[in-house]
């Protein structure tokens, strides 16, 4: 089974892309394809929410719940009223109809699409009535989760749930009949407040009713098991993210290969993606848990341009010359940009809380270090 990706233009590739290993990490009988971003059409209309409620309510147009209020933190820097530029159901389900036919899809293949455009029932995401053309909302995770909760996470989670609803139901209207007014836990959940979705991302389960239209409706086990899986793997991320700010518990990082690509495999393998010059520095930084201070960096200058060398494989060897003085002159500015890059791509990866333990933070002893317990390190070749 093919499930194609199409990312709207307004959605970063780099996030897309880890969107993408998120899901390709279990591989399976379903097949992740990333296609060529697509620019959504201008939309005309607006919708305007007078207060954080209503933003942060979902419609149901088709059906009448009585919603249950639930009180959650929120982060935003939304002000209201808001007004934003809304886009119908039908029109993002036509983009996905156009790829289809464009590429000359097989009816059975799926087509998602992931987009920065928000729609008229204010949803993370929905199929139509084929249940097999979709779109997610990319955009708002943060004003719920705050910088705390990457949102590649809820992201995949709402794709493979998409997908899993798909098998289960036999047209949209039946889909949405079975969904819980009240919220469970179960990935069934309606989550009218869209905040409840965490509860169902940290259960990453499905309840009993669920599982037994599961079980009766013959859904096809490999494609199940593989959702099931990639869904686990997206709640050991969070409960672990949770869990390490009581425990003050650290995830490993794994260095893999000859680019040297870094993850933190307890937090869902997730990827930092650092550029060679920025990896260069931080290998070295690694490299010396005792710190190294700023006007030292000189005395590092050839370990320091060993892994640039190495790591950057288009360069000549005067551009590497170049590219280290200029990070290790002491008056320019560069290593500073470097260091606060690494900072806010950690940042965005492991929340405000943790990325400071990743980084490479100035220390009060006037150096520069990384803190992470070098135990949790491990190079994989
Ligand atoms: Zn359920």
């Amino acid at each position: 089974m093919k499930v194609h990706l199409i990312r709207a233009t307004g959605y970063p590739v780099e996030n897309f892309n880890h969107v993408l290993n998120l899901l390709r990490k279990h591989r399976g009988s379903i097949e992740f394809v990333p296609s060529e971003p697509v620019t959504l059409p201008e939309s005309s209309d607006f919708k305007i929410y007078e207060d954080s409620d209503a933003f942060e309510k979902k419609e149901a147009p088709k059906l009448d719940f009585s919603m249950k209020e639930s009180r959650m933190a929120n982060y935003s820097r939304i002000t209201f009223p808001h007004k934003e530029k809304v886009m119908t159901w039908n029109q993002l389900f036509q983009i996905a109809k156009d790829f289809r036919k464009k590429n000359q899809l097989p009816k059975e293949d799926h087509v998602i699409l992931l987009t920065d455009q928000s729609n008229e029932h204010n949803w993370f995401g929905c199929f139509d009535d084929t249940l097999k053309n979709y779109f997610i909302q990319t955009n708002h995770w943060n004003y719920y989760f705050g910088t705390d909760l990457d949102s590649r996470f809820p992201i995949a989670y709402e794709i493979s749930a998409w997908i899993m609803r798909s098998m289960m139901f036999r047209s949209q209207v039946d889909t949405l009949n079975h969904l819980h007014k009240e919220p469970r836990g179960c990935m069934m959940d309606f989550c009218a407040k869209k905040p409840q979705i965490i509860l169902k991302m940290r259960t990453g389960d499905l309840c009993n009713d669920c599982m037994k239209v599961l079980t009766e409706r013959d859904v096809n086990r490999s494609h199940a098991r593989q959702l099931f899986t990639i869904m686990d793997g997206l709640r050991e991320n969070l409960l672990f993210r949770e869990r390490s700010l009581l425990l003050m518990e650290n995830s490993k990082m794994e260095i893999r290969g000859l680019s040297k690509r870094i993850f933190l495999s307890d937090l869902g393998d997730l990827e930092i993606n650092l550029n060679p010059k920025e990896k260069a520095l931080y290998f070295l930084y690694l490299n010396h848990p005792e710190g190294i201070m700023r006007s030292h960096l000189v005395d590092h200058r050839a370990e320091l341009r060993s892994h640039y060398a190495m790591l950057s494989n288009q360069a000549s060897n005067q551009s590497i010359d170049l590219a280290i003085d200029r990070l290790i002159d002491i008056t320019d500015n560069n290593m500073n940009e470097v260091m606060a890059r690494i900072r806010g791509k950690f940042r965005l990866a492991v929340g405000e809380q943790q990325y400071q333990v990743y980084s490479i933070m100035s220390s009060p002893e006037g150096t520069h270090k990384i803190l992470l317990n070098r135990e949790l390190v491990h190079y994989l070749t």
